[in-house]
């Protein structure tokens, strides 16, 4: 702006002196051959007065003239002459002036030197004899009067020049000054600027505001969408039509096991084959899902294009980690499948003894015997499907409970009197040690614990082996544990036993009415309330098992 201000001034500033210059002296000219020509006419007057009265031989007293004087005949042959000193021409032989002299009284005509430096004005008069007078005179031509002036020109011009840039300067800087000092940021507020930049301050004051309010608008819901895509557990990328990275959240980087910050095209990021595929697939416009197998872990991809007026723009992949879901899903599969296996088991057995049975060619012996199988797999049954729905109960978190103070010294008590006949058979004896002690807990879901406790410590007992629980609190927790002198579990199957379905020895479970989910019950009796399970066994010496509630 300062240069073009600078510019405009110095243009205007040595335009007018060109033209101030060019005028100037094109009236000073117009004026000075003005003034030669009254001249001419006042002498060539002057002259042919002083013929008429005094005649021709006034002539001879004009010899120091510088003008050149003619005096021709009606037929334009001359008369006399008086001449210059030489300077002035009298080479024109067209005789224009005489003729129109002859004509109307007087004439005037003009003409040039060869080289045009010299122009010769001429003026006749008529005289009443007829005759004719012709004045001339010779001055510089108006090339010649500007060629003389052509160097002190360039020097007013230099001076002009140097003049106007100094004040260009000035006055660029002058007017560009107010601008410059103008605050952008409270523009209505600069006082010392123009009043004609008023209505444009207040106009970008007003598109300031507008601007900062879009901005405020546009990074609420930048860090809108941060706090949504950061919280989430999923990953999240967005690229652009390309593959290269626009936006992602770490939940993403953590998922692909990738570090530090990313801005590069997404294939870089992960070399599995199953990415390539999706990721590819949404560049290419088409939707797709597939699964991912990282670091022992299971990823879903969902990879979908972005498109905008039907031209894909970019693509969005979603990461979600499905490996609980996944080993949920397998863990309930293998769950339908050992209960059904668990259920045709037994009611094979029946409908195999109930269909000999019904053939009525048994005897009384073989009948009884064949009821007593089907009534012991009936009540295996029964046991098995009260277990499965003890578990889901248990599983599902479904049920509401009522949540009691419960004695587990006094709820011990009462197991060890319930089994005290199941232990009596198989010689093993039931002791209880310890003192009252109080949780807050489910009645039901506590029995259901100790009971599968001291019943699989008779069960894997040895022949006049004992069983003993003990209940004791140390303020902050309750503690209840149930050692028995039985077989042990070996050290390999240990974090396998509170598996549902899992046995160490299948047939001496059944052999014992094991449904093989009574460990089972007991972990998620304990994880509802909030309880430790610890087991310390050991092959063919016992098994001690602890529960730890906390108060
Ligand atoms: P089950 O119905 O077969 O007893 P559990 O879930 O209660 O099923 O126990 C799982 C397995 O753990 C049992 O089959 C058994 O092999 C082993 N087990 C459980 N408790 C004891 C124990 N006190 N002593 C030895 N082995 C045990």
């Amino acid at each position: 702006m300062n240069k073009k201000i600078f510019r405009g001034t110095m243009f205007v500033a040595l335009s007018v002196l060109f033209a101030s210059v060019i005028l100037t002296l094109g009236i000073l000219l117009d004026f000075f051959e003005r003034q030669i020509q009254s001249e001419l006419k006042n002498e060539a007057a002057y002259i042919a007065h002083a013929i008429e009265s005094q005649g021709i031989s006034f002539l001879d007293s004009l010899n120091s003239t510088d003008k050149h004087i003619t005096l021709f005949s009606p037929s334009g042959e001359i008369i006399a002459e008086a001449q210059d000193d030489g300077r002035t021409r009298n080479d024109r032989t067209d005789l224009d002036d005489v003729k129109q002299a002859l004509e109307s009284g007087t004439g005037m005509s003009h003409s040039y030197s060869g080289t045009r430096t010299e122009k010769t004005t001429y003026y006749a008069i008529k005289l009443t004899d007829g005759n004719v007078l012709r004045v001339s005179t010779t001055q510089y031509s108006a090339i010649t009067i500007l060629l003389g002036l052509i160097q002190p020109l360039i020097l007013v011009f230099v001076f002009a020049f140097a003049i106007s840039s100094i004040l260009a300067y000035r006055i660029s800087n002058s007017i560009v000054k107010p601008i410059n000092a103008l605050n952008l940021n409270n523009p209505v507020a600069s006082d010392d600027t123009y009043e004609e930049l008023s209505p444009l301050l207040h106009k970008i004051s007003a598109q300031k505001r507008t601007i900062e309010r879009r901005i405020k608008e546009a990074q609420r819901k930048q860090e809108e969408f941060r706090l949504i895509t950061e919280n989430m557990s999923e990953g999240f990328i967005t690229t652009d039509e390309v593959g290269n990275i626009l936006t992602y959240n770490h939940s993403a980087l953590r998922l692909l096991n990738v570090s530090g910050v990313v801005c590069e095209n997404i294939l870089t990021l992960n070399k599995a084959q199953e990415f390539r595929e999706a990721v590819l697939s949404a560049l290419g416009g088409e939707r797709s899902e597939r699964n991912m197998l990282l670091d022992d872990r299971i990823y879903s991809l969902i990879a979908n294009p972005v498109a905008e007026n039907g031209k894909l723009i970019g693509s969005i992949i979603i990461i979600l980690d499905i490996t609980e879901t996944f080993r949920q899903e397998l863990l309930r599969r293998e769950f339908t499948s050992n209960v059904s296996h668990e259920l045709k088991t037994p009611l094979t057995s029946i409908s195999g003894f109930a269909e000999i049975l019904k053939t009525g060619a048994t005897d009384n012996e073989t009948v009884v015997d064949f009821s007593k199988s089907i009534y012991d797999e009936a009540q295996r049954l029964i046991t098995l499907v009260s277990d499965i729905i003890k578990l889901s109960e248990l599983d599902e978190g479904s049920i509401e409970f009522d949540r009691t103070d419960v004695d587990l010294f006094a709820l011990s008590e009462e197991i060890i009197s319930r089994l005290t006949p199941s232990a009596e058979r198989a010689d093993i004896k039931l002791l209880l040690r310890g003192e009252s002690t109080t949780v807050s807990g489910v009645r039901k879901i506590l029995d259901e614990m100790i009971y599968n406790l001291c019943d699989n410590a008779i069960k894997y007992n040895k022949k006049g082996g004992t069983v003993e629980v003990s209940v004791k609190s140390d303020g902050t927790t309750a503690i209840v544990s149930v050692r028995d002198t039985g077989i042990g579990i070996p050290q390999a199957e240990l974090a396998r036993v509170f598996e549902r379905f899992y046995r160490v020895d299948k047939s001496h479970s059944k052999e014992v009415g094991g449904t093989g989910l009574g460990l089972s019950i007991v972990k998620h009796g304990a994880i509802y309330h909030n309880a430790q399970i610890s087991l310390d066994s050991k092959s063919g010496e016992g098994t001690v098992i602890t529960i730890t509630f906390s108060k």
